[in-house]
């Protein structure tokens, strides 16, 4: 090593060791703020709490009092008065009940998150001696350990303290099972499970193995290519997780649950529920020219493919005619063909009319040959049969179909190829050779 470089290194070090100590500077002082932050936030819950206590009113007067507070608090510094409320509740509480915690956040041995946590695992202790002799050990702790450490630290501690017995508690900590729905960004949302611990764990145990099993069939990308049953595995992309997701979604929108005391009492029990979920989706969207603006209740954004998807498949629409600028709605139309109209397609089209197939017109989907979203009429000439599949294709796809006044429809693949399917005729003299598929 040159001496140059050996110098470079050196004054980096010492560069880094700075960083390293104004970064703990940094730390202790915003700690000392905090601590600031939680004496000023427990003075207004005080504050809060004897205006609460004049009044003699009803309870929602009191709760307007403190309410009004925490709006105060919210608006000055930009929280929500909900979040400024939760705030000024804990601040007193850690005050009031975790001494030794302020102490030490108010010397800077300790971050505010740390206190948190220590506040989080030790407010089930109502013996005040337990909580001191909880806090005395666990503050130690937390001045040496992650907030990650000192929590587990923390809640095992809390746990051997505790005043009641696990079982007590699981019975009352039970009623707060759940299932919640959050919005994430980019067109997903969270669904959460609040429940038992062991049926939470099976429930993951359970989706792993079929992840797993599910892995042992297929093979990943760079792999050598398995073989099942003297075929080569299909290749599957997805990792455990995704995989693990797919598996809930599938269960849980087709499954049926093993207890279901509806049985009797509704046609097809509790598993021929459907999920229905409320699509908007503009036009030009829906026709495939644009990507934007689909969402689920008109607030939570979803991908147009999945819109597309959603409206290829759904039973009926309602068509919403907005005022291009103000967006005020003008119209409302049902996008459903009607039992007349249902009733002369499958007379006329027999079968779905994509060239060559013969999906029986019971089983096929309406589909508005020009596109609905485009204009295209909810009539008959603008009506044909088109069974799933093909349904799917002339939404997703390039294809496109033209319907004439005799009910001709000429397709048009994506290679601009001209097909043309006629009306089946009404009545055949000849017998068909080829059976019908049912
Ligand atoms: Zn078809």
């Amino acid at each position: 090593m040159t001496l140059l470089a050996s110098i470079e290194d050196h004054d980096e070090s010492a560069q880094l060791a700075s960083i390293v100590d104004e970064l703990r500077e940094a730390e202790e002082e915003i700690a000392i703020l905090e601590a600031v932050k939680v004496a000023q936030l427990a003075g207004a819950m005080r504050i809060a709490l004897r205006r609460m206590e004049g009044k003699h009113a009803t309870q929602r007067a009191r709760e307007l009092e403190l309410r009004s507070v925490a709006a105060e608090i919210g608006a000055a510094v930009r929280w929500s008065d909900r979040v400024a409320q939760a705030r000024m509740s804990d601040a007193l509480d850690l005050v009031e009940r975790f001494p030794a915690t302020i102490d030490a956040l108010t010397t800077g041995r300790i971050t505010a998150r740390h206190a948190a946590v220590i506040q989080d695992a030790g407010c089930v202790l109502t013996d005040d001696t337990d909580r001191a002799a909880f806090e005395q050990v666990v503050v130690e702790w937390a001045a040496a350990e992650t907030v990650a450490r000192t929590r587990d630290y923390a809640r095992g501690l809390a746990e051997h303290l505790h005043p009641e017995s696990i079982t007590t508690r699981f019975e009352r900590a039970e009623k707060a099972r759940t299932v919640t729905l959050s919005e994430l960004h980019d067109g997903l949302a969270k669904l959460e499970i609040i429940g038992p611990t062991a049926l939470l764990h099976g429930i993951h145990d359970r989706l792993t193995q079929q992840a797993r099993a599910i892995r042992a069939t297929t093979t990943q990308p760079g792999e050598e290519p398995r073989v099942v049953d003297a075929e080569p595995a299909v290749v599957d992309t997805r990792t455990l997780d995704q995989i693990r997701a797919d598996l809930v979604c599938d269960m849980l929108l087709t499954g049926q649950p093993t207890i279901d005391h509806t049985t009797d009492i509704l046609p097809g029990g509790l598993g021929a529920i459907r999920a229905s979920v409320h699509v908007t989706v503009p036009a030009l969207t829906a026709a495939g020219i644009a990507d934007r603006g689909a969402s689920i209740d008109g607030t939570s954004p979803i991908d147009a493919d999945t819109a597309r998807q959603l409206m290829a498949t759904a039973p009926g629409w309602d068509r919403i005619l907005t005022h291009p600028v103000t967006g005020m709605v003008l119209a409302v139309d049902r996008y459903r063909p009607g039992t007349i109209l249902e009733r002369f397609l499958a007379a006329r089209d027999i079968h779905c009319r994509f060239p060559g197939c013969r999906q029986p017109a019971r089983r096929c989907d309406h589909d508005h040959n020009l596109d609905w979203a485009l204009g295209g009429r909810t009539t008959v000439g603008n009506l044909a049969c088109l069974c799933k599949r093909h349904h799917t294709l002339k939404t997703e796809t390039e294809w496109t179909a033209a319907q004439e006044p005799d009910g001709t429809i000429r397709w048009t693949s994506p290679l601009h190829r001209r097909y043309t399917d006629k009306a089946p005729p009404r009545v055949a003299f000849v017998p068909d050779a080829d059976p019908p598929p049912f």
